[in-house]
Formats: C-alpha cells, sequence, structure tokens
C-alpha cells in the first residue's frame, strides 16, 4: 500500500506560514455573543456570510479582541482573501490594497516570500504576480541592501 501524495498547498504551509502567522489568543476563536450559533459565527469570520448586521457585530467582536494588533498585522502581510480578519471583510482588504501603493505592497510580499525559501515560480503561482516584476523587486532589494551596506 502507498502512502497518499501530499498536495502541494501542504508541502508549501511552513514557508507560506513564514510569511505571517495567524494571531493566537483571538477572541473569535471561542463562542462570542450577537450570533444566532457558533456556526453562523464561524460563516461570518470565514467570510461566506455578509448580512451587514452579522458584520458589525463581527467588527465589535474584533474591536474588543486582545489579538486586534497582531490580526490586523497578520491581515495586511498575509495572502489572506478570504476571511474576515482584525474587523475587516477580504473584500474591503482587497480595496485598501487597491488604493494604497500596490508596487510597495508587492515587493514586501516578495520579499518575504523569498526569505521564506519560496522559489520565484511558486512566488508567481501563489500570487499571481509577473515572473519580471518578482526579479525587479528581488534585484532592487539587492541594490538596496547593497547601498546600506556600502
Ligand atoms: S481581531 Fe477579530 S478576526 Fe482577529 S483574532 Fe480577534 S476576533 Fe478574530
Amino acid at each position: 500500500m502507498s502512502l497518499p501524495r501530499r498536495h502541494v498547498a501542504d508541502y508549501f504551509y511552513p514557508e507560506l506560514t513564514a510569511i505571517a502567522v495567524a494571531p493566537h489568543g483571538g477572541v473569535c476563536s471561542s463562542e462570542v455573543t450577537g450570533f444566532p450559533d457558533r456556526q453562523v459565527q464561524q460563516a461570518v469570520f470565514d467570510g461566506e456570510n455578509d448580512d451587514p448586521g452579522l458584520l458589525a457585530n463581527a467588527r465589535a467582536t474584533c474591536a474588543a479582541c486582545p489579538a486586534l494588533a497582531a490580526c490586523r498585522q497578520f491581515a495586511e502581510v498575509s495572502l489572506d482573501d478570504t476571511t474576515f480578519l482584525a474587523g475587516t471583510t477580504a473584500e474591503e482588504r482587497s480595496l485598501s490594497a487597491r488604493r494604497a501603493p500596490r508596487t510597495r505592497h508587492r515587493r514586501a510580499v516578495v520579499e518575504r516570500m523569498r526569505r521564506a525559501g519560496v522559489t520565484i515560480p511558486d512566488i508567481t503561482f501563489y500570487t499571481g504576480y509577473p515572473t519580471r516584476s518578482i526579479e525587479a523587486d528581488l534585484a532592487r532589494s539587492e541594490r538596496d541592501k547593497t547601498a546600506r551596506i556600502a
């Protein structure tokens, strides 16, 4: 009997989590008030229920969460594009990332992934960034590092 092959996403999980670690101790990991039941709560934080009243409750939950600062940082640097994090939906984060300087964001993501040992083709695969842009970002960050040392 042969062992099942690991999916590529499982294989890369350690590298991808090195980019940013999801916060521990979040209030949303236990049952909180304001949701009809635990499943509905889970669906809202999983980004599968965008009922305005429930989202308002999720925002209030995040505002009182001791892990809010870490969660906000995770939301900014991770590649998460589905879940409700740090009081924001994935769509809201995507809109604000579009307004923010895109290039700076891409450079930060590329640099973190390379530091974690992810190859350029895999960065392209996971982020959708063009290979040329990734190579240019890495070359630029090398130049910046050299300039800082000199
Ligand atoms: S800030 Fe919100 S999403 Fe993040 S851990 Fe806390 S309750 Fe969960």
